[in-house]
């Protein structure tokens, strides 16, 4: 297995100004590439810090991976540090100098001077291309490390390193990943540790489990194949019910999008405790439009029903946090909208607000299809920021179950939550 370090540059990041969340996600991306970080260093602004920084990296690690310090002005040391310590001449690059040109003139500015330190690179380094700023990454080979330097702002950082990606295997021809990810919803991470412990694990797999408010990912590695096939298969048997994807970047959002998409099927929302976030997780897909007409935050009960239809006896009966409310909620954007599909939430997210009978954390989510009207109470607990979180992952799971399944009546749920019948 190769190993890599990481060098995150930045005063601001030593002064808790900014979190280093370039450390976190390079290093979930060297994981999945079957890459070991073994070193991880956060280094001041200082020229003999990031030399220093360089050469503890070599000592260390295949791989040396800096962000920050690529900027134009005279606090980013980066690129200095490196020539430095590979006592390498450094080569204008031109064409650098036009694209970046060429991006200033598009915003109707013109290149600032200080922007030319962006167009050197390294004797014999590769720049790498940054669509997101004037600051390609540096990719440089020394006898057997591979050196790679990348922006600081994350959006170019995570861009740049994508491109490198191809650089990297190229030249780490055998990296092997014996690593797979199974992506599952609506199961707590306790009861899939239980389930697992009860399998025959082979020597030598790891399982890791990333429990978020959006679902657990598990995740197993290995150092052989043939390990890894084996317990591929024992797995999928046991998780592909709860399973939304096996690919490690993709969200549940997305996964109901395509199939939505392929169906040329639609999606309404209405929602009232969750206040747009429902709306909010959906339309972060890009091309959700092809299947998302939008919804209604439907928070107070004269929204309620002025906009859903949803009855003042009902509201007097039951409470807006109630089954029936929920389902009218679903029904009437429904019909309002005319999408195949409608999701209906009300709840009560807390802090206060609770009583014994309705107590912080009680969910309603109604889905109606179009044949059906579904309604499933949960007892969420947490903040309020949590419970809206997981309402939200509550009904993207009960809609995933029924496009990928079929059948939710069926469908052994984990969640906690339960049908609730509204016949009468
Ligand atoms: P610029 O051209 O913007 O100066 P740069 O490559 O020189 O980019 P820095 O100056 O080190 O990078 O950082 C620029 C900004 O990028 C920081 O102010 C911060 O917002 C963000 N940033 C830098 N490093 C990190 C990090 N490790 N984690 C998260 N954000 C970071
Ligand atoms: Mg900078």
């Amino acid at each position: 297995m190769y190993s890599a370090a990481i060098l995150t540059v930045g005063d601001e990041i030593l002064r808790g100004r900014i979190l280093d969340r370039n450390f976190q996600w390079l290093s979930r991306q060297l994981f999945n590439m079957g890459i070991e970080v073994v070193y991880h260093e956060t280094v001041p602004d200082k020229l003999e810090n990031l030399v220093t920084a360089f050469k503890n990296g070599v000592l260390q690690a295949d791989i040396i991976i800096t962000t920050g310090g690529l900027g134009p002005t005279p606090d980013d040391l980066t690129r200095n540090a490196l020539t430095n310590f590979l006592n390498v001449e450094m080569i204008y690059h031109k064409e650098i100098e036009e694209k970046n040109r060429i991006r200033f003139s598009t915003r109707g500015l013109v290149m600032p001077e200080n922007n030319r330190v962006q167009c050197y690179v390294p004797e014999n380094g590769i720049a790498v291309n940054n669509p997101e700023g004037t600051a390609p990454g540096i990719f440089y080979k020394q006898n057997k490390t591979l050196i790679l330097l990348l922006p600081g702002p994350p959006v170019e950082m995570e861009v740049v390193f994508e491109n490198a990606k191809s650089l990297i295997k190229k030249k780490l021809s055998s990296t092997q990943k014996y690593i797979f990810t199974f992506k599952t919803i609506g199961v707590p991470e306790s009861i899939l540790e239980t389930w697992i412990s009860k399998l025959p694990i082979p020597k030598g797999v790891e399982i890791s489990y990333y429990p978020s408010l959006k679902g657990v990912d598990i995740v197993a590695s290995a150092g052989h194949h043939s390990q890894i096939s084996e317990i591929n298969g024992i797995l999928d048997k046991l998780l592909n019910k709860y399973t939304f994807t096996r690919t490690e970047s993709e969200r549940i959002e997305e996964v109901i999008g395509k199939i939505l998409k392929d169906r040329r099927e639609t999606l309404s929302v209405s929602e009232s405790c969750t206040g747009g976030m429902l709306a909010s997780r959906i339309v972060d897909i890009p091309g959700s439009s092809n299947y998302f007409f939008g919804g209604i935050v439907s928070y107070s009960n004269e929204v309620k029903k002025k906009f859903l239809g949803v009855s003042q006896n009902n509201l007097i009966k039951y409470g807006a946090v109630s089954p029936k409310v929920a389902v009218q909620m679903a029904i009437g954007i429904k019909k309002n909208i005319k999408s195949t599909y409608s999701i209906g939430i009300t709840g009560i997210a807390g802090p206060d607000g609770g009583t014994p009978e309705k107590p912080v954390g009680l969910v309603y989510i109604s889905l109606a299809t179009p044949d059906k009207v579904y309604v499933r109470k949960y007892t969420f607990v947490g903040s309020r920021n949590t419970i809206r979180t997981r309402t939200t992952t509550a009904a993207l799971n009960m809609l995933w179950v029924i496009l990928k399944w079929g059948d939710i009546i069926n469908y052994k749920f984990e969640d906690g939550g339960k049908f609730i019948s509204i016949s009468d």
